[in-house]
């Protein structure tokens, strides 16, 4: 049975001082609930503040990025020690923004999700098409690409340690969500995929979150398909009345 995670990515947004505010929001609501992994992925700069305010709670902590190097001349960029220093037990890798605005490919992605791996993260490992190859019929071989190239490797635990989030492009932002069942499809279809690169017990264990203008209204319908594991939230995870509702529509 696998266990649903709603996680949080707060992107480009939180000061420290607005972080502080919406977790202790939230911790009057979710700091002693255990029936949904929470994860919440608040900027670099507001790790440590967050870190501090859920060590005695039940919420937990993850990045949005990290390089795949330990350490090194990487201007700007962050390792996974230096997270896991800061108790981050999970890491977003390859969000599509990552995708379209940083030039990250899968095999970037690829490396990235070892490194974490390597350091005792779960990687978030995101995948998903964009409108222009939904509507050219080209979904079933964007995502099997994506989830090749952005998992080559990997060994069945470190497969079963890693989270896997399905984001269609055109959902992320834009308030128009897949309908449950363009979800369901999806999702079934890489755990298929996972089933054939290794086998079907493995696939049937890996966690696979939707994302993509996830709501209070919509959640509960999307979290009740057969292959949703739960969520990654952008947008509705910035008010804490949303997330706790989000997360409320896991149970
Ligand atoms: C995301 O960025 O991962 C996301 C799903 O964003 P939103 O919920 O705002 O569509």
């Amino acid at each position: 049975m696998r266990k649903k995670i709603v996680a949080g990515n707060w992107k480009m947004n939180m000061t420290t001082a607005e972080a502080t505010a919406l977790v202790n929001a939230l911790k009057e609501d979710l700091a002693n609930f255990r029936d949904v992994e929470v994860v919440l992925c608040p900027p670099f700069t507001a790790l440590a503040t967050v870190s501090e305010l859920v060590h005695d709670t039940h919420l937990d902590l993850g990045a949005q990025n990290m390089h795949w190097a330990k350490n090194g001349a990487y201007t700007g960029e962050i390792s996974a020690g230096m997270l896991r220093e800061l108790y981050c037990h999970y890491v977003i890798l390859g969000h599509s923004e990552r995708r379209q605005y940083f030039g990250e490919t899968d095999a970037i992605v690829n490396r990235k999700t070892q490194a974490a791996l390597a350091s005792s993260l779960h990687p978030i490992v995101c995948v998903g098409e964009t409108l222009q190859e939904r509507e050219a019929g080209k979904v079933e071989e964007v995502i099997t690409t994506q989830v090749q190239g952005s998992l080559a490797g990997l060994s069945a635990k470190e497969l079963l340690d890693s989270v896997i989030a399905y984001e269609p492009v055109w959902a992320i932002g834009t308030g128009k969500t897949a309908t449950s069942d363009q979800a369901q499809e999806v999702h079934a279809l890489i755990r298929q995929i996972l089933t054939k690169a290794y086998d079907a017990t493995v696939a049937q264990g890996v966690r696979i979150q939707y994302g993509g203008s996830v709501k209070p209204s919509n959640a509960k319908e999307l979290f009740s398909m057969p292959d949703i594991d739960g969520g990654l939230i952008g947008g509705a995870a910035l008010d804490a009345k949303s997330f706790i509702d989000i997360v409320r529509a896991a149970v």
